[in-house]
């Protein structure tokens, strides 16, 4: 089932998460499945569950068109970052519309469970890297707009999706 995807300013994407426990429930198993589905209905690469409205420490990479089969990362947490960084133009579902350059780390490496909840480990310093940082970024309530170096399209949007800070 495809979710609604939540765009700023909804709160949600700026609260806490709560990690996910083991044996994942059905709730969660469902929840992972209608997340696959909004990804691919979306057309994105990556989608982390505060953008679907639930505060859980869980996304989805979804990086078929580089070869690399989708994959949940669940409690993700990275463990090191490189000091060389990379510039890249950057989107994100819950601002449609705006792109802008955002700088992190080339190569990370960074630990989750999978659905089985089993520890994982990846380094990568390419696509998986990159979508990662961006969807770990989402489960610390930290989004592109308070990233971007430049923005390259849609700037006439960021009003829209503005935060009306208290
Ligand atoms: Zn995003």
């Amino acid at each position: 089932m495809v979710l609604p995807i939540t765009k700023l300013p909804a709160a949600i994407l700026r609260r806490p998460v709560v990690d996910v426990t083991f044996p994942l429930s059905k709730d969660i198993r469902r929840l992972l499945k209608d997340m696959v589905d909004t990804v691919i209905k979306a057309d994105g690469i990556g989608l982390a569950a505060p953008q679907v409205s639930r505060n859980l420490n869980l996304a989805i990479i979804f990086l078929e068109h580089a070869g690399v089969p989708l994959f949940p990362i669940i409690n993700p947490v990275i463990v090191s970052s490189s000091k060389e960084t990379k510039v890249i133009e950057e989107g994100c579902l819950s601002l449609p519309g705006v792109f802008g350059k955002v700088t992190r780390p080339k190569k990370i490496t960074f630990e989750y469970f999978n659905l089985q909840g089993e520890k994982q480990t990846i380094t990568d310093d390419d696509w998986i890297a990159r979508v990662a940082q961006h969807e770990i970024d989402h489960l610390l309530a930290t989004l592109i707009v308070d990233k971007f170096d430049a923005v390259t399209q849609g700037a006439e949007l960021l009003p829209k999706y503005a935060e009306h800070k208290t």
